[in-house]
């Protein structure tokens, strides 16, 4: 195959980059996973060679580590609602990869969707679109869950079928390829002309990859259809409170997780960097959230999803690490209540609570090992910029299926 021209559009810190590199250069993440290697190897093989001509952010700090990192991609910082017609159709791209802002979408935002005027940037991308001189021919949309009911999702597909492309919408988490992180997202893939793509496609979200059309054999599955693990389904369950205000329900579905030998333990992508007592949860934050927080060891098999918050807010950003694994984690909780602040403290303290550092996030997210961050770059930002990016693993896979 030629040289493919890529388009990244809100470019952040470059995920969508290094998804693309993971799939055209055969970095073979998908060996190593035992799940995923039966159905993706075979997409794998047919290696393409691509290269982003352009990669469009307005977020300073985001560009910075951006072109730290990809030092001859160029980098548009600008808005791209403030790029012509013209500017595009120069650009000549074959593919676009985009994550559009997602607030607009989330169930804590205001869902303001096509009424937020972060939406508007997306919107004029779907007015472009059927203008351009040449369509591209792979469009690859990342978004949160909850885009799927969108009405910005139903303006997408009518772009995408103005244009004639067939396209597969995904609900997706890197859980399903072993990775022991939740992030369950919304994943479009398109390609024209239309009828071209390896599998066929269904009006239904898929939950896991599709078998490709070719696959006769039913116990040589092309892909394993997982279904989100409970911890994607965000389900709050009731009953009474074992201990850490979690039901039975929730403990169950905890041990549940933890038992699944498919996915793999934390322990593989943490790394302690120079200074973890930065990381420990400060004493303060300890007696306020102990009981909210969800905690997890180094031989856990699941975390939840890491926001742009985390590190700063505690409650639903993301999982803290209990380093010291010889302290029973029930024993402390268990008639913590009853206890003074101070006595409070010294039990939650055995635990010796920590967030997991930025490279260890970045690690479960898929960013290799020479993805750095600028020095002057604080942790909190490094944080933020890594909540809003993606799961590497993921994309690839998707971009691979996408152009089989
Ligand atoms: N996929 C990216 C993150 C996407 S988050 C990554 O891997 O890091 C959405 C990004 O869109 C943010 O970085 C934000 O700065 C950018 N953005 C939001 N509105 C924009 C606009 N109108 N024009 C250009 N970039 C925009």
């Amino acid at each position: 195959m030629d040289l493919l021209r890529v388009l990244e559009l809100y470019s952040g810190i470059g995920g969508m980059h290094y998804a693309l590199k993971g799939s055209s250069f055969g970095f073979s993440f998908v060996d190593s996973l035992c799940l995923a290697a039966k159905c993706l190897s075979p997409l794998a093989e047919s290696s393409v060679s691509a290269e982003v001509v352009a990669a469009v952010d307005v977020n300073t700090t985001a560009n910075e580590i951006y072109k730290h990192n990809f030092t001859n991609t160029p980098l548009l910082p600008k808005t791209i609602e403030g790029m012509t017609l013209q500017d595009f159709d120069k650009l000549n791209f074959d593919m676009i990869l985009m994550s559009p802002p997602c607030q607009p979408f989330t169930r804590i935002g205001l869902q303001g969707d096509v009424t937020d005027p972060r939406t508007k940037s997306f919107l004029y991308i779907l007015d472009l679109l059927p203008r351009l001189s040449k369509c591209p021919q792979f469009v690859l949309l990342e978004n949160v869950k909850g885009f799927e009911t969108s009405a910005a999702r139903d303006a997408l597909l009518n772009t995408l079928r103005q244009c004639d492309y067939s396209f597969q919408e995904f609900l997706f988490s890197p859980t399903h390829l072993g990775i022991p992180n939740s992030r369950l997202r919304y994943f479009l893939i398109a390609r024209r002309p239309p009828g071209c793509f390896s599998f066929q496609t269904s009006a239904e979200i898929m939950e896991g990859f599709p078998r490709p059309v070719s696959s006769e054999s039913s116990d040589n599955p092309a892909v394993p259809n997982n279904h989100p693990t409970p911890s994607d389904s965000e389900s709050k369950s009731s009953g009474p409170i074992i201990f850490k205000l979690e039901t039975a329900q929730e403990l169950e579905r905890k041990r549940n997780q933890d038992s699944q030998e498919t996915v793999r333990r934390l322990q593989e992508f943490l790394r302690e960097d120079d200074d973890m007592d930065q990381y420990l949860l400060p004493p303060k934050t300890l007696l306020r959230y102990a009981l909210l927080m969800d905690i997890v060891q180094p031989s856990s098999r699941r975390s939840v999803c890491f926001t742009k918050g985390y590190g700063h807010y505690v409650e639903g950003t993301g999982s803290v690490l209990q380093s010291c694994v010889d302290v029973d984690l029930e024993s402390v909780f268990k008639s913590l209540e009853l206890l003074s602040d101070e006595d409070k403290l010294m039990q939650l303290l055995r635990l010796k609570l920590r967030y997991f550092t930025p490279r260890e996030i970045a690690n479960l997210m898929g960013f290799p090992e020479d993805f750095t961050f600028p020095e002057h770059i604080s942790v909190k930002q490094q944080y933020r910029v890594l909540g809003n990016s993606l799961n590497i693993h993921v994309v690839s896979n998707l971009i691979q299926l996408m152009m089989s």
